[in-house]
């Protein structure tokens, strides 16, 4: 599962030196505004003609750098560094969106996803169009002159979906729409999204890459393969760079939404980075052998992991993820009640949201992160009550397992 060159792509950037100290570590610049020798010099900077930085919102060295490795790792074509993981998707739409254009998306999104699209933006007049993903009729059905973008989460969660992505970009593209995939679920050291037709892809870093659950962050990267001449709100500046969106992104949308990423979370995040692939090994190793042990339960009526043989989206998950499709995995149990009385006994794994902290998460998604759904929102969004849903941490299966059969003796 590791990719060959990763580490040397990873370990081998260093940042710009000589640093008057010799900090083998990219230091933390925790500062705002820079300080220039001549006005000519700040005027070259402030308009973009030199590389300076002018202001922390813009840019700042730390963040500069987690980008640079975040680059250097997906081939990309630019990376923005933001605060959050939802700061990466509304900064992303507020890009590419106009008054009168529509998303089309699925209904099996992340709970403040489906409420930005459909609560925040429907105010701007740009309109949701929900579909199934894994139908491209459908999808091709819900494409116009207007779409700004299909947009997929590549697992979803809890549902635990899998659109075949190489057959979605074909009609996404054939429509001359951009495919934007959030890919939260599993890491870029694992999933090279470019490679299955993706256009932007969005990551929350409050996840894999902090590890820890140290602190929120999200990304937007930008492949740059996509012809932005193509869309209505970009074509006026798709002349100014290899990507309009990138352009756009970083002259106008992130500098005046100010989410920037801070310079503590892009060094913590920048150190997460660096154990991210061994934690990934580990945690999702652990999370398939778990899956299988669960299934054999009496008292876990079903069990979701698309690594699983068994499990619907088996191919198209080991086509695009690998053998070892993230370390998140849900299981149905006979009612919400029993839900409760197992989550309250366990404990090694800890009762709370957050997904692939060092340590074992777990949680009931209806009555939390989609607790503020109506129950015809969450029949309709295939939230149910009777699911769990597991991050695996760094534990050991044997460790993880016995935690959960103790939980489970009444
Ligand atoms: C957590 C999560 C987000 C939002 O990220 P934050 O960093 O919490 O803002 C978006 N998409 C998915 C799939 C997530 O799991």
């Amino acid at each position: 599962m590791m990719e060959k060159d990763y580490e040397a792509k990873l370990m081998g950037l260093s940042y710009p030196k000589p640093d008057p100290y010799g900090s083998l570590s990219m230091p933390v610049y925790h500062t705002l505004a820079y300080e220039f020798a001549t006005a000519e010099e700040m005027e070259a900077a402030f308009c973009g003609c030199t590389a300076e930085h002018t202001y922390s919102r813009v840019t700042n060295p730390t963040v500069e750098y987690f980008e640079e490795r975040v680059k250097a790792i997906t081939g990309a074509y630019g990376v923005t560094a933001l605060n959050s993981g939802m700061a990466a998707i509304s900064n992303t739409f507020l890009t590419l969106a106009w008054n009168g254009s529509n998303i089309v998306t699925s209904r099996h999104l992340f709970g403040n996803t489906y409420s930005f699209f459909v609560n925040t933006l429907s105010a701007f007049g740009v309109e949701v169009r929900f579909c199934d993903l894994t139908d491209p009729a459908d999808v091709a059905a819900h494409l116009d002159a207007n779409s700004c973008g299909v947009f997929v989460e590549v697992i979803t969660n809890p549902q635990m979906e899998v659109a075949d992505l190489t057959m979605l970009s074909r009609v996404v593209h054939e429509k001359h729409v951009p495919l934007i995939a959030d890919t939260t679920i599993v890491p870029f050291t694992t999933f090279h999204a470019a490679d299955f037709g993706v256009d932007i892809e969005i990551v929350s870093s409050t996840k894999y890459i902090s590890g820890g659950g140290t602190g929120l962050g999200g990304l937007i990267i930008d492949y740059g393969r996509f012809d932005w001449n193509q869309s209505p709100r970009l074509r006026p500046v798709a002349g100014e760079s290899p990507s309009a969106f990138h352009y756009k992104l970083r002259r106008e949308i992130h500098r005046n939404l100010g989410a920037y990423m801070t310079p503590e979370v892009a060094y913590m995040q920048s150190l997460g980075l660096e154990t991210l692939l061994v934690r990934f090994e580990r945690q999702a190793v652990t999370s398939k052998e778990l899956a299988k042990r669960l299934q054999s339960v009496p008292e876990i009526e079903s069990v979701s992991y698309t690594g699983l043989g068994d499990n619907p989206f088996f191919e198209v998950s080991r086509r695009q993820f690998g053998d070892y499709p993230g370390a998140m995995l849900t299981f149905g149990m006979a009612s919400k009640e029993r839900c409760y009385v197992f989550l309250n006994k366990l404990k090694l794994i800890r009762r709370a949201t957050n997904l692939f902290d060092n340590r074992s998460l777990i949680i009931h998604p209806a009555s939390t992160i989609y607790g503020s759904f109506t129950p015809a929102q969450r029949v309709e969004m295939d939230v149910r009550e009777n699911t769990i849903r597991l991050s695996v941490g760094l534990e050991s299966a044997d460790a993880l397992f016995e935690d959960i059969c103790q939980a489970l003796k009444s």
